[in-house]
């Protein structure tokens, strides 16, 4: 048996166990009754390779940073491993450089401006968003739920269908382990859930397990997991790799939690990476949290540090193209739109 065949038989395998624990029901289905539905699946699904174009697949990308540094201030920026992408990026950039791939929906993400920042940053995707001539029909913006100003910064946003969610980075050297399930932070998450928005978790991979945590303190609110949770495609550090694999479970448990499968690419070596590189992470999210509970993010100019944004997408697809269309669809698209609530253009 080919190395492929191996691959793309795991990968199937992968998806139905965890698209029947998923689909419709938080609970798993008794045994019998997953068989017949994963059977029914399969049976509805095109099965031989090439029977789904993929350049047909319509893209809603999740994570689309933009910035204009003449504008916008972003501190995280000096850093040396960064250097590159240490100018500004504008949406005229993106559009040239999405190829063949057929992108109809974006939804911007926050870039970790100047907190001073954060509402003119809100006003200026708003604006992109507003306009006719190009993808972007929604953002997740920046905002401190650490802050007693929290409930205030928001009022503004509250109602604006635009505005799908709010995103704080919990990665950076200045944000303590635990800091989203301190009191104010949560009851500002849970805050964010009765106004109908929802919550990226982007964290240390080790730490996910808390982003489970303020999943359960917080049911009402939908939370996304960024970037794959974070963790190295090439580690070997096995003790990290458990922790990640422990929160991963920990938060697909939580029926409100998603899975975003972004950023992951940052993480291979530049200009030597392969596909199958980023296969196990990426599977393992698939199998963890199901097919109808991840989704695809473009996160560029990030991806940049590591390949172009049309490579990562042409990765994603060739990791995911022996499964049936309907759930390249879903992970491309579907997905994001319904757990984003993404408003048409
Ligand atoms: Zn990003």
């Amino acid at each position: 048996m080919s190395e492929t065949t191996n691959r793309r038989d795991f990968l199937s395998a992968a998806g139905v166990a965890a698209a029947s624990v998923c689909v419709g029901s938080a609970m798993p289905l008794p045994a019998q009754e997953q068989k017949k539905k994963q059977t029914q699946l399969l049976q509805a699904a095109p099965k031989k390779e090439g029977t789904v174009n993929q350049n047909d697949l319509a893209i809603c990308d999740t994570h689309q940073h933009l910035w204009d540094l003449t504008k916008f201030k972003l501190p995280w920026l000096k850093g040396d491993e960064v250097q590159k992408i240490n100018r500004s990026f504008l949406m005229s950039d993106y559009l040239k450089l999405i190829g063949t791939h057929k992108v109809v929906k974006t939804v911007y993400m926050e870039v970790n401006v100047d907190p001073k920042q954060q509402t003119a940053e809100a006003e200026y995707v708003l604006d992109l968003c507003g306009k006719k001539d190009n993808p972007m029909c929604g953002a997740i913006i920046g905002g401190s739920p650490q802050s007693a100003e929290f409930a205030k910064y928001m009022q503004p946003f509250a109602t604006n269908a635009r505005i799908n969610g709010v995103r704080t980075v919990l990665h950076d050297p200045d944000r303590p382990k635990g800091m989203c399930l301190e009191k104010t932070f949560v009851e500002n998450v849970k805050r964010l859930g009765d106004m109908g928005k929802s919550f990226d978790l982007c964290m240390r991979p080790e730490e996910i397990g808390d982003g489970a945590k303020l999943g359960e303190l917080c049911p009402k609110t939908t939370l996304v997991v960024d970037h794959c949770g974070n963790m190295p495609v090439h580690s070997e550090d096995k003790a990290l790799r458990a922790a990640w694999m422990k929160g991963m479970t920990a938060a697909a448990a939580r029926p409100n939690t998603f899975c975003k499968i972004s950023g992951i690419i940052v993480t291979a070596k530049p200009d030597a990476w392969k596909t199958s590189d980023l296969e196990p992470n990426i599977s393992f999210c698939l199998e963890t949290f199901g097919i109808d509970r991840c989704f695809f993010g473009g996160d560029w100019p990030v991806c940049t540090l590591t390949a172009p944004l049309a490579d990562w997408i042409s990765a994603f697809k060739a990791i995911v193209k022996h499964m049936p269309l309907d759930w390249q669809k879903k992970l491309f698209h579907d997905n994001a739109v319904r757990v984003y609530k993404v408003a048409a253009k």
